[in-house]
């Protein structure tokens, strides 16, 4: 069994979290800004150091690829990001592309034989915390692969259009055409040229912790649905209206927020649900709210689960303090399986290393949820530490980051040799 080197690990670490440093701990990387331009370079450079062959494609994907023994093979990929969300850790995303690294330095230094070429890659705005929505490119190189519902959200020239948050004017399209690694689209990920992906990733979430275990073996991404709820009431004067003549949207929706709370706490408890954002018409302190609208997020592996967690919404009184209340399903998105074979891969690895790991799905949304699409995929988790991400806190000790190197790095050699 192969492990790959803690001293090059550790200074990678270091390294990349230097470029967008916010001197709180953290980070802030978008997406095609010039921090993430320089973490490219540094990207470019040790890959080219240890003779990777450097392409990226139209939309600023790029991949560092180590030439294989038989050129007519398909190519086994390692992806991860490196954008970040505005104060963000040091190892979302990043420890993916670090250990993408890591492995192809590995596989050089001790004179590894594999067949396949093997390839380090750089997902484009996963966040989509500059240019909305999230996991942004994967949706868009994957696009033909998904199921309608989805890809309709990720469409070319749309994405294309998303504007910076922070100027609402610069759209993605002029960041990426002057952005220094576009490329031609030839060079996309795809399933003619590409037999697997894996991607390392931290856990984001406090479980592996919680079991004292280094690796997560990761089965699926959750399903989930979005709802919108909204409570339409009546507007009139916060001073001449008498309590008793009020239909407050705002005081309904606290209402069926508490059901909703007490009626999904019955199911199980792996269940989560988020109502993380809020409309209230027309927010000015002298005006009864007169339509409420909170978005509802929530999350299970279990088709039938999230069915009775709808059946929750659906079943919430129509009316509530006066206000009448709407229930509208924005969209749905079943639980993506990730390949079982890779899958085996990643368990058998952690076992013959003689790793702590277990079997755990992933509540976030992730590139690989799109890739596995298109073509065989599976994620490898690191604990985090006190479950924290996507803050400055963000940890995984060292140590944990190489466990889960070693294990992709084994996995991936397996992979290389069954097939
Ligand atoms: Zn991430």
């Amino acid at each position: 069994m192969y492990k790959c080197n803690r001293k090059s690990l550790e200074t990678n670490i270091k390294e990349f979290a230097k470029i967008g440093d916010d001197y709180k701990g953290g980070i802030t990387r978008y997406a095609l800004s010039k921090e993430d331009e320089k973490a490219r370079d540094y990207f470019v450079k040790q890959m080219e150091e240890i003779g990777a062959i450097i392409t990226y494609d139209d939309l600023a994907n790029m991949y560092a690829t180590l030439p294989g023994e038989n050129p007519n093979l398909k190519s086994i990929v390692m992806a991860s990001h490196c954008d970040s969300v505005k104060n963000g850790g040091n190892y979302d995303g990043i420890l993916g592309v670090i250990s993408a690294m890591e492995v192809l330095k590995t596989v050089v230094k001790e004179n590894i034989l594999h067949k396949h070429n093997l390839v380090a890659m750089i997902w484009t705005n996963e966040e989509g915390s500059l240019y909305p929505p999230a996991i942004m490119v994967s949706g868009m190189v994957c696009n033909q692969y998904l199921p309608e519902n989805i890809s309709k959200n990720y469409l070319y020239d749309n994405m294309m259009n998303s504007k910076s948050i922070l100027d609402n004017k610069t759209t993605f399209k002029e960041a990426l055409n002057n952005f220094k690694y576009k490329g031609v689209k030839d060079n996309r990920l795809s399933k003619e040229k590409y037999l697997a992906m894996f991607e390392t990733h931290i856990e984001q979430g406090p479980i592996l912790e919680a079991n004292n275990n280094d690796v997560g073996v990761v089965t699926c991404v959750l399903g989930m649905v979005n709802y919108t709820i909204k409570a339409v009431g009546q507007a009139n004067h916060a001073g001449t209206t008498p309590m008793s003549y009020r239909k407050d949207a705002l005081y309904a929706m606290s209402k069926v927020i508490q059901i909703i709370h007490d009626e999904l706490d019955k199911l199980p408890k792996d269940l989560v649900y988020t109502t993380g954002q809020v409309y209230v018409h027309p927010n000015v302190h002298t005006v009864i709210p007169d339509e409420v609208a909170i978005m509802i997020d929530i999350r299970h592996e279990s088709k039938e689960v999230i069915n009775q967690a709808v059946e929750v919404l659906k079943n919430l009184p129509k009316e509530v303090y006066g206000c009448q209340i709407e229930v509208e399903v924005n969209w749905t998105r079943d639980t993506v399986y990730f390949d079982k074979t890779l899958v085996n891969y990643v368990k058998q690895s952690a076992e013959q290393l003689g790793y702590k790991h277990q079997y755990i799905n992933s509540g976030a949304g992730h590139d690989a949820q799109f890739a596995s699409y298109m073509l065989p995929t599976t994620m490898i988790f690191a604990p985090s530490i006190n479950g924290r991400s996507h803050c400055d806190e963000e940890f995984t000790p060292l140590e944990q980051c190489g466990k889960a190197i070693d294990v992709m790095l084994n996995a991936v050699l397996r992979c290389d040799k069954d097939n």
